[in-house]
């Protein structure tokens, strides 16, 4: 696991914008962390790391927003979900293992359907000083040997 401190907003897009341009194709990164912590605003980062010029905005309400970069982007948020069942009517297969990137905030909420090979980045508060209410841990977690190559490139970038 790998932690990397940021201490804006913009400073957690900018993390989000460099990994988006390393992720291939295929790629599945889950956004973990409580409500308002930075999630949607890591994930924005990614999609304009992809390829993406317009507003992304919170698919809270949505579950699903579909944008197009260089490759098609979905940025999904399950926290409306009460059953995991539920992402078979949203075709969820054709998202997790199709060619597009797919980026899911309350992964959690998915329960066993997610796929074994994917990047979980968990977003926290800071646990050093609570009253530096604009720092947040951000914690890479690879499942699987493409996305350990990928964070090990990431983070000798940084
Ligand atoms: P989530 O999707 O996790 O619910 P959002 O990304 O919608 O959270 O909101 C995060 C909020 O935290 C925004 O208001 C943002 O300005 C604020 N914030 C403060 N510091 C940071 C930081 N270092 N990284 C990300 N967001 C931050
Ligand atoms: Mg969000």
């Amino acid at each position: 696991m790998r932690r990397i401190t940021t201490w804006s907003p913009e400073e957690t897009a900018k993390l989000g914008e460099r990994l988006g341009l390393l992720l291939r194709p295929g790629a599945v990164v889950c956004l973990l962390g409580d409500l308002g912590v930075g999630k949607t605003r890591f994930a924005q980062g990614i999609a304009r790391g992809l390829g993406v010029t317009g507003a992304v905005t919170s698919p809270t309400f949505t579950i699903i927003n579909e944008y197009q970069g260089h490759h098609p982007v979905y940025h999904m948020d399950f926290y409306r979900l009460s059953d995991p069942l539920e992402l078979e009517d949203l075709g969820y297969e054709e998202y997790f293992f199709g060619s597009g990137i797919t980026l899911i905030e309350w992964p959690e909420r998915a329960g066993d359907l997610l796929p074994q090979e994917r990047l979980d980045v968990a977003i926290d508060l800071s646990s050093e000083d609570v009253d530096m209410e604009n720092t947040r841990e951000i914690s890479f977690s690879p499942r699987g040997a493409e996305f350990t190559a990928l964070v090990e490139n990431l983070i000798d970038l940084g």
